[in-house]
């Protein structure tokens, strides 16, 4: 168990340290190009569970697309859903274009600057309206997400869980002082395109985080906050933060059913409000532990097990499920009905749709198999 802070380093000089190495060692990243309040909300919104290089084409493209709230406000949710297409949890795309509404709708189209306007917008919490206030207008909010928890507990030898309620309000504490130090030194010269030092001390946590910092095997040696760090100085960095275990993982198998009628196949629209709720799969149903892939399609949709045709299965997780995907292929008679109120669309057809990430690599394994012999 680490030990508690002993001596912590003074806010003034953390600072000092991090404003230069950021000016000097930041990436070049397109929504850093940036003050636009609208190009940085999306670009955070994207960053939640999302790797920086995958986010960097979909930022690109939805911009694009919806080059600001009016546009993004004004647009159809299919075509929303689309372009959020592989980036999963979809319900931030939803509040994305309900916060545009509202921004339309109570601001004048124009992003608002104040705090808790911003914090009062759909999918915005705290971290979020941090970013946005401290990024785009130079506002002293603090921000804390998962790459500044790991520096502010290593730095402070902090130890317990940052889940929990004391220590939060602690992080909290600390990443406030930061942002509010770096709002009353003297900055050094910093780029253009940042539109602050509260801009860029909030950015260079975040950054340090992400390339020095990391989980494993942090670069302390590459680290301007070295000599400043109590965890370096205990030895003790990886001990840092205390995370409980992960809830165990849970597998699950379904199997999903490719019908081919006359050259298209079946989808369904799932559910709203549920997982994925809106996007488009292909039809699909949980297998017991025990149950065999083509029996229970058949016995589910009427059709021969000899009929299917097997395909790639395909793994993938969502929170603790580990989920696998049985997928069998069949072309159907004139007569077949679609399950589930499926509908009937070509393969080119799906690509305008928003499918699931698993079924879109279902749909990418189709152009490359023979289709199965005609019903
Ligand atoms: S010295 Fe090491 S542990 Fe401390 S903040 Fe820097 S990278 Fe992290």
């Amino acid at each position: 168990m680490p030990s508690a802070a002993s001596k912590s380093p003074p806010a003034r000089s953390l600072v000092a340290a991090l404003l230069p190495w950021f000016a000097a060692k930041h990436r070049d990243l397109p929504w850093r190009r940036t003050r636009d309040p609208y190009a940085i909300w999306v670009s955070e919104i994207m960053l939640q569970q999302t790797q920086v290089k995958t986010v960097i084409p979909y930022w690109e493209r939805w911009l694009g697309a919806f080059p600001d709230v009016t546009a993004l406000a004004q647009a159809p949710e299919a075509k929303v859903l689309k372009l959020w297409e592989g980036l999963g949890y979809y319900s931030r795309a939803r509040n994305l274009q309900k916060a545009a509404r509202q921004v339309v709708e109570l601001h004048g189209s124009r992003f608002p600057e104040n705090f808790a306007d911003i914090l009062a917008l759909p999918g915005i919490g705290r971290y979020t309206a941090g970013a946005i206030a401290s990024i785009a207008f130079n506002q002293p909010a603090p921000i804390l997400d998962g790459n500044v928890i790991r520096v502010l507990t290593r730095l402070f030898a902090l130890g317990g869980d940052p889940k929990e309620k004391a220590l939060q309000h602690r992080l909290w504490t600390l990443a406030e002082e930061l942002v509010n130090t770096a709002a009353r030194i003297p900055p050094p010269p910093l780029p253009a395109h940042f539109a602050g030092p509260c801009s860029a001390l909030n950015q260079s946590l975040m950054e340090l985080g992400a390339l020095v910092c990391t989980p494993r095997r942090p670069a302390c040696s590459a680290c301007p906050l070295a000599n400043r760090c109590l965890a370096k100085r205990q030895g003790t960095a990886e001990q840092f933060p205390e995370t409980k275990a992960r809830p165990e993982t849970v597998a699950r198998r379904f199997v999903v059913a490719v019908l081919e009628r006359d050259s298209r196949l079946c989808v369904r629209r799932r559910p709203e409000g549920g997982v994925n709720g809106g996007l488009w799969e292909f039809p699909n149903l949980e297998l017991a532990p025990a149950d065999d892939p083509s029996s229970t399609a058949s016995r589910w949709l009427g059709i021969p097990p000899d009929r299917f045709v097997a395909l790639r299965p395909v793994s993938h997780a969502i929170t603790k499920f580990r989920i696998r995907l049985e997928v069998l292929r069949a072309a159907v008679p004139r007569r077949f009905t679609a399950p589930d109120g499926g509908e009937w669309h070509s393969l080119e057809g799906l690509d305008r749709l928003a499918l699931t990430a698993a079924h879109r690599r279902i749909a990418g394994q189709l152009a490359s198999n023979p289709p199965p012999p005609a019903a």
